[in-house]
């Protein structure tokens, strides 16, 4: 079982959490626990990581004793045994304290580097793990918690989107987790962090807890992987912004993926590689409503479901990035090396579109990696050979995702879609679809991007789905 930020926010919504696995538990099922840093923690972490190379030892202890604030309130409120709360509160000093220290090494040295920006965002899920082990101990369990590392998660070193060595990982996890398992003890492991060969510390990418509990599922041979959130499951759209948005109550492993890429925040784009191969089902549900069975993630789309379009979803946080020049015409390998500088600058093209006339290719990436990708792409390509000529960018867009399975050789999807948009008044800046014809996706710009999505909602009935 995962439980994500929001459901670990509060001392109320632990408490909760400790109530869930309890009884699930008491229904005779073995249970490995992973959470995720209390909503917003991650994000303050990044925010003081980046201004400590600029700052002073009195602004991060601020942070940090604001930081302690924080955690204190909420272990005075999940937990109510006196010895387990001083216990908690003692292992969240320790922990604050090196967080204290880390920081003020950033500070001195003015240098973050990636490897100590994940070591910094470590203290997240470090922070949050005890108290939910102490929640737990508080209903008289048998618990014990690990950090990503300790538990034996291993991966390669690609600080800030680090993957798992299954093989090596699934070794150390049946070794250390396993028999506590067939003694009834329930592991309380934290997610997103992790460590590479050399024990220095990783992590799996943002939103990653997702990815450790399936990671953890697979090296444990799991029956289900269950990912505890705020909403009901897999929704037809975000419900914050179409609240009649309704749960679908079944996806394949390969819809599931595609809503987790195109924004479905509910779930970590990487999160089901791990269990397809095992094929293991994993549901998403609601820890406010735990009755509710939320949504299965199987092999098999659902064969009822009769809708093409199943869900529409908008992406952020990209950037449009143009790559014209009149020497790509007709040039063998012009686009490869475009790709090429991006891919080996570690940035990866979400959306791509070309036009007929090969004179300019557009693509969507991540807006943080903006910057980075004009600045190689002028030292790799600008005027050498007049391959490329100018690299425009436009960083208000949005992508649009429609998606669903039936979606595949049903003819006047697109032509919907796009008549829906038109009606509406806005201008679609770029198309592609993917060749598994999953979905189709389109650009926006920003400002127009939620009303599109509650414009196709309503055109596609979704919320009577
Ligand atoms: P957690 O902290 O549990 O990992 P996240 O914030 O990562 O939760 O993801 C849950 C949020 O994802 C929901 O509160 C919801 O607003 C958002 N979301 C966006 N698109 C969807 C969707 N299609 N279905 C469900 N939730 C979605
Ligand atoms: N705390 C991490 C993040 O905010 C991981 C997670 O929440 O899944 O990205
Ligand atoms: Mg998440």
């Amino acid at each position: 079982m995962k439980f994500g930020g929001s459901s670990v926010a509060t001392g109320e919504n632990i408490r909760h959490v400790g109530d869930i696995v309890t009884q699930t538990a008491k229904n005779g099922c073995k249970v490995t626990v992973v959470v995720s840093a209390l909503a917003g923690v991650t994000n303050s972490l990044i925010e003081v990581a980046e201004q400590a190379k600029r700052s002073d030892e009195k602004h991060i202890q601020a942070f940090t004793r604001e930081l302690l604030d924080k955690h204190l309130k909420v272990i005075a409120s999940a937990i109510t045994s006196k010895p387990i709360r001083k216990d908690v509160t003692q292992i969240t000093e320790k922990t604050i304290a090196e967080l204290e220290k880390v920081l003020t090494g950033i500070c001195y040295v003015g240098e973050l580097t990636p490897k100590s920006k994940d070591y910094v965002l470590s203290f997240g899920e470090r922070l949050s793990a005890p108290i939910v082990w102490g929640a737990i101990k508080d209903r008289k369990l048998e618990t014990r918690y690990f950090t990503g590392k300790e538990a034996g998660i291993v991966t390669d070193s690609n600080f800030g989107e680090a993957d798992p060595l299954m093989n090596f990982t699934t070794h150390l996890i049946q070794e250390r987790l396993a028999p506590l398992l067939e003694k009834g003890v329930i592991p309380v492991v934290t997610g997103y962090i992790a460590a590479d060969q050399d024990g220095v510390v990783t992590t799996v990418g943002r939103g990653g807890s997702d990815y450790t509990a399936t990671i953890l599922g697979v090296a444990l041979g799991v029956d289900e992987v269950w990912i505890w959130t705020d909403v009901d499951g897999i929704m037809t759209t975000d419900p914050k912004i179409v609240p009649a948005a309704k749960m679908l109550p079944q996806l394949s492993y390969q819809e599931a993926t595609e809503m987790a890429i195109f924004g479905a925040k509910a779930m970590h784009p990487r999160a089901l590689e791990p269990v397809i191969k095992e094929n293991i089902p994993v549901r998403i549900r609601n820890v406010f409503q735990p009755e509710n069975q939320g949504t299965l993630i199987t092999k098999e789309p659902d064969a009822n479901a009769k809708k093409v379009v199943k869900a529409v979803a908008m992406i952020k946080d990209v950037a449009m990035l143009n790559v014209s020049g009149a020497g790509m015409v007709g040039a063998p390998g012009s686009y490869a090396k475009v790709l090429d500088v991006l891919g080996k600058n570690s940035i990866n093209v979400m959306m791509i579109s070309t036009a007929a006339s090969e004179a300019s290719i557009s693509m969507i990436i991540r807006r943080g990696l903006l910057g980075r990708a004009i600045s190689n792409l002028e030292i790799a390509l600008l005027d050498r050979g007049g391959l490329v000529s100018d690299v425009s960018t436009e960083d208000d867009v949005a992508v649009i995702a429609v998606m669903g399975a039936n979606m595949r050789g049903t003819l006047g999807v697109a032509s919907k879609i796009f008549t829906t948009v038109a009606k509406n008044g806005i201008n679609i800046r770029m198309i592609a679809q993917g060749s598994s014809e999953l979905n189709i996706s389109f650009v926006v710009k920003e400002k127009d991007g939620e009303a599109v999505v509650r414009a196709i909602h309503e055109e596609f009935k979704l919320d009577k789905i």
